[in-house]
């Protein structure tokens, strides 16, 4: 049998088991082909559409800080980058976001920033249950970073329903390649146990094509999302910030994001997966390419007009048109075109119904 019998044999055995070995995993990848992609993200969507049908869910995504104590070595507002003016929402202004995001149709809003401790348990606690109150329909998703089991504890006691955190690498070596000293992996992977524990909905995720990244380490992040099963995971291709190290580093390409997104869907059918910013971001059409792949969730920014450009986590980074909450009908009109369906849902995980399914 050839290598591209046996990588297709692989193929089949994952969309129909939804498991390989490690070594299924990295095989896989090393042995992509334009063939095999294609059967991936035909076998993808057919997977998809049997948990979610042709609905693709939104997200209104409120980035409300850009402050972050931390300096992972890849991130435009890292905090040694002394050429970002930093901006941070108030409640005031976040609570708008929500309320214009809710006329447009959005049933989900994320709040996502840097690590930042001015963003006290106390001031979040408040803003979510206003946002609980004022639209008691809707999910609050958080994406926080790492603030520690407590923290978590109380704001899914406030009514926060979901944490994205990717897990960025499940390789060690690679983490610490990509971190500096004082973070921990052993911290990020523990991070995610809790967010379970709690009983988030959770979501992990990574980079593709990330600085030292290989084969092996992308088969284990595939075999973490297979194991952990996040009911969300946020992958998007590597993009360069010009004040990082890294500036210089080739981007992560479309066509191995793509396959990767139809593997994750396979791995994990009822999974959340996004067509990121980032995959929008390096092609005009990435988000199309990507809800073609087997991905099923957007997220426009919602965020004040005149913060977007100031949530600089990479070059070029996409703040307007499709990507811009308030042109969902450009959107709606283009995922149309593809044949899916935008729709006023919270867009919960259907882990329960795929499960009595099987
Ligand atoms: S990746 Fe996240 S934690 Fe790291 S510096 Fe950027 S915002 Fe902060």
């Amino acid at each position: 049998m050839g290598n591209d019998d046996r990588a297709m044999r692989l193929l089949e055995r994952l969309a129909s088991e939804h498991t390989l070995e490690l070594e299924g995993y990295r095989k896989l990848i090393e042995s992509r082909t334009p063939a095999l992609a294609a059967r991936a993200a035909e076998l993808a969507l057919a997977c998809r559409r049997e948990v979610y049908g042709n609905d693709v869910f939104v997200r209104g995504l409120i980035e409300i800080s850009n402050h972050c104590k931390n300096d992972c070595l890849y991130c435009g507002i890292r905090a040694s980058n002394g050429a970002l003016e930093r901006y941070r929402l108030s409640a005031e202004q976040i609570l708008r976001c929500c309320d214009a995001g809710y006329e447009l149709g959005f049933r989900t809003f994320v709040m996502q920033g840097g690590e930042d401790a001015f963003f006290t348990d106390g001031f979040l606690c408040g803003i979510i249950e206003r946002i609980k109150e004022g639209h008691p329909d809707c999910a609050v998703t958080l994406s926080l970073g790492e603030r520690g089991f407590e923290s978590f504890k109380r704001l899914r006691e406030a009514g926060a329903e979901r944490y994205l955190l990717r897990h960025e690498t499940a390789d060690r070596a690679h983490y610490e390649s990509l971190h500096p000293s004082n973070m921990s992996f052993d911290n990020r992977i523990a991070s995610l146990g809790y967010l379970r524990e709690l009983g988030y909905q959770v979501g992990a995720g990574f980079m593709v094509g990330s600085p030292m990244q290989t084969s092996s380490t992308l088969a284990a992040d595939l075999k973490l999302i297979e194991r952990f099963a996040p009911e969300m995971c946020g992958i998007g291709p590597f993009i360069p910030h010009h004040e990082t190290q890294f500036r210089d580093h080739p981007r992560g390409t479309l066509e191995l994001t793509c396959f990767l997104l139809s593997l994750i869907r396979l791995a994990c059918p009822d999974v959340l997966l996004p067509a990121t910013t980032a995959l929008a971001t390096i092609a005009p059409d990435g988000r199309e390419r990507g809800m073609l792949a087997g991905a099923n969730v957007v997220m426009p920014n919602l965020s004040p007009e005149d913060v977007r450009a100031k949530y600089d986590l990479y070059d070029g980074k996409v703040s307007s048109g499709a990507e811009a909450a308030d042109n969902l009908a450009d959107l709606r009109d283009r995922m149309a075109s593809i044949g899916f369906n935008i729709v006023v849902d919270r867009g919960d995980c259907r882990r329960s119904e795929w499960e009595a399914q099987r």
